[in-house]
């Protein structure tokens, strides 16, 4: 039905640039090779989860040594039924440091470090209960993604003063709680259904972190996994997600880092999420989700994309035209005139006159 829907997410695999940017994402959607979670489930880690939480990073960082090496063999070749199960593995030493993190919670950059495992709350309201607004099979994502499994998690992290989802991020109560196997059910179900991915966004997934990365362990069904994010992660979360995530959807709104603490009450913006940018490009494929604001092409749009054409040269740019005015914008237009508006047709033009000029595809996914 979604060739109907959305003809361009079959004939976007005519594409050759496309191909070869989203190549491993392609090899999983299509089933010829493994998800990166399923790699991860046999890669054998020994611990017993006593140990300090220094040493359970450094078993992970050679555990994911050893991720890497079996992942050039799955791309070579190899068939992971051939490989045993361990009765440890490098997922379930994840599970244990996610479990870890959020007892004094540094899922993201903000470093709350509260004890969300004894109900405490720290910026983005939640304690360690998830709750999902709504999933289903989403017809309006990026050709490649569509149809994309999407579950929408509450709450987040940013606090953007024109947010679109404002309904569910501003309000960590706003869904139904998902503990990690009724996650896992969602997601397992979503893919037999014919979904392409699994694409977990919000609000923001990340706050979610302990239970989406536990639900794999309850899933066996190839699927890629997407992470769409504001990628404000900590690197603690990077980390752990470098060896889960097959297909990247990152939000990069800001060159300026006083246009990102104004208009999304996020400090630190450009240093953090530009390095997540670069580890995700080192460990998958990428579609970068670039929202042209009106009247900051000069502060955010033009050297935003400078920065990408020159150190993410695989990553695929959607290049997004449909801001609007909603939420506090909406409603108090008169604190944030310069983003009162649509962009115009010449801000669009001159968005995407510059990315050709740089090099940047971005044409097959906007
Ligand atoms: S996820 Fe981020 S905002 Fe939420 S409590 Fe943890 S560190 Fe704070």
């Amino acid at each position: 039905m979604w060739r109907l829907l959305r003809p361009d997410s079959a004939t976007v695999w005519q594409d050759d640039e496309v191909v070869a940017r989203l190549n491993w994402y392609y090899s999983v959607m299509t089933d010829r090779k493994p998800a990166k979670y399923l790699i991860c489930k046999r890669v054998e880690v020994e611990f017993s989860g006593e140990e300090e939480l220094e040493e359970l990073w450094a078993l992970h960082d050679k555990a994911a040594n050893s991720f890497k090496e079996l992942w050039t063999k799955v791309r070579e070749g190899l068939k992971l039924e051939e490989v045993d199960a361990p009765s440890k593995s490098l997922l379930d030493l994840k599970v244990e440091l996610v479990k870890r993190m959020l007892k004094s919670c540094m899922f993201c950059e903000r470093r709350c470090s509260v004890d969300r495992s004894r109900g405490e709350t720290g910026f983005c309201k939640l304690d360690s209960l998830s709750r999902v607004s709504t999933w289903f099979h989403h017809y309006g994502e990026e050709a490649p993604l569509v149809p994309s499994g999407t579950i929408f998690f509450t709450s987040c992290n940013f606090r953007c003063q024109f947010c679109q989802n404002w309904d569910i991020s501003t309000d960590p109560l706003n869904g139904v709680e998902v503990t990690p196997r009724k996650l896992a059910s969602i997601a397992s179900t979503l893919r037999r259904e014919g979904c392409r991915n699994i694409n977990y966004v919000g609000g923001e997934p990340t706050p979610n972190l302990h239970v989406i990365v536990e639900s794999l362990r309850y899933m066996e069904v190839n699927v890629p996994i997407l992470w769409n994010s504001n990628m404000y992660c900590s690197l603690e979360t990077m980390k752990i997600l470098r060896e889960l995530v097959d297909i990247w959807l990152p939000d990069f709104k800001y060159y300026s880092d006083e246009c990102a603490e104004r208009l999304s009450k996020v400090p630190r913006y450009f240093e953090v999420v530009s390095r997540n940018h670069l580890m995700a490009h080192e460990s998958g494929d990428m579609i970068i989700r670039h929202l042209v604001l009106p009247n900051h092409l000069e502060c955010c749009t033009k050297p935003l994309l400078e920065w990408i054409a020159k150190n993410l040269p695989r990553a695929l740019v959607n290049i997004m035209a449909q801001y609007r005015p909603e939420h506090v914008v909406a409603r108090e237009p008169h604190r944030f005139p310069e983003i009162a508006r649509r962009p115009t047709l010449e801000e669009m033009k001159e968005a995407y006159a510059t990315a050709r000029r740089l090099g940047i595809i971005y044409e097959p996914v906007s």
